[in-house]
């Protein structure tokens, strides 16, 4: 009979280092998505692709990196967000590029990254990029199925979607991928084909953010008029741990699980699966599968699990909201035990 089971949590360790984020709200976006609210999931107002809106970011950018550079600011990765990066109009890439560049010599920034979209990531426009100081490349995939592609507006095809992860790669760029289930169009086993494609391409990072209905969008007007119905948050939380479980066993960092959490977004969310700790909720289900899985090695009810400590915020999830399903394997408080070693262990 096995007599006690040790595993270690499957999660490929954090990258260090703070990222510096630019938010630049549906600049360079060819229209806007169904389901987006750069603006409000930001809380930025959106720049247009009116040169003189990212004209203010760039002067603001500029000041704010002279200022953290005098005031001995540790280095930090810098990350343009919210909008298609590698089609900002002339000359922003550059112009964006070549600042970073500038404070990169003088040691305040240490890497550089964007986000944009799969159909935007032409060869020769990530060899230029790449050129002139671009890292990392985070591609707003959101699904790789047509018929979710196609019902969301997104305008591109799912072949399209795994050509632009592959040419970020051989770009010779590290590679983001995000993911957006719960679109229209979605239909069972969607989402968890997605996940292992992403993981074939084997990302440095991934973000699963699952589909909100936000105010003022075009998909809050399909919505209203019950054309479309989001996951609900039980169904959110149980596909992404399924995912979160796939992904680490690939070595992916998945960094985000849900947007972050923004007055301004919370505001104006109508409908879909929103919870400020839903991230937490996903942890600790996918800790609960990996427990699973070790008393069904184990072969006979568990007298004591050995947690480490570093992973005691996400065990029962929010709010002890998992503290029955451990009961129901024969673990509770007081045959769960925190320890400092880096290792589970099942007796
Ligand atoms: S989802 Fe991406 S491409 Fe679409 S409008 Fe928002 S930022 Fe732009």
């Amino acid at each position: 009979m096995v007599r006690q089971i040790e595993f270690t949590h499957p999660e490929p360790p954090p990258l260090t280092g703070r990222v510096w984020p630019v938010f630049l709200p549906f600049a360079g976006c060819p229209h806007r998505c169904l389901f987006c609210a750069q603006d409000k999931q930001t809380g930025h107002a959106p720049a247009s692709r009116d040169q003189a809106d990212l004209q203010a970011v760039f002067d603001t950018l500029a000041q704010d990196l002279e200022s953290a550079l005098d005031a001995g600011r540790a280095p930090c990765e810098l990350a343009f967000y919210g909008g298609t990066f590698s089609a900002l109009p002339a000359p922003w890439p550059e112009t964006f590029l070549a600042l970073a560049a500038r404070y990169r010599e003088r040691g305040l920034i240490t890497r550089v990254r964007c986000s944009t979209r799969p159909d935007c990531v032409a060869p020769e426009t990530l060899a230029a990029l790449r050129a002139l100081g671009l890292d990392m490349v985070e591609l707003g995939i959101q699904s790789f199925d047509d018929r979710a592609l196609a019902a969301s507006g997104r305008g591109y095809t799912g072949k399209t979607a795994l050509r632009g992860c592959e040419s970020v790669r051989e770009a010779g760029l590290a590679l983001g991928i995000q993911l957006l289930p719960g679109l229209p169009g979605d239909h069972p086993g969607l989402f968890q084909h997605d996940a292992a494609l992403a993981a074939d391409l084997a990302p440095e990072i991934a973000r699963l953010y699952p589909c909100l209905v936000v105010r003022s969008t075009p998909l809050a007007t399909l919505w209203e008029r019950g054309q479309y119905t989001p996951w609900s948050l039980d169904q959110a939380k149980a596909e992404l741990a399924a995912a979160l479980t796939l992904l680490w066993a690939r070595s992916v960092r998945v960094i985000r699980l849900g947007l972050a959490p923004e007055d301004t977004l919370e505001a104006n969310i109508l409908a879909g699966p929103w919870h400020p700790a839903l991230g937490q909720s996903v942890r600790g289900l996918a800790l609960l599968s990996l427990v699973r899985d070790a008393v069904r090695r184990l072969g006979r009810s568990p007298s004591r699990l050995d947690v480490p400590r570093r992973h005691q915020g996400e065990l029962l999830g929010h709010s002890r909201e998992l503290a029955a399903h451990y009961q129901a394997l024969g673990l509770d408080r007081a045959t769960i035990r925190y320890v400092d070693t880096p290792y589970f262990v099942l007796t």
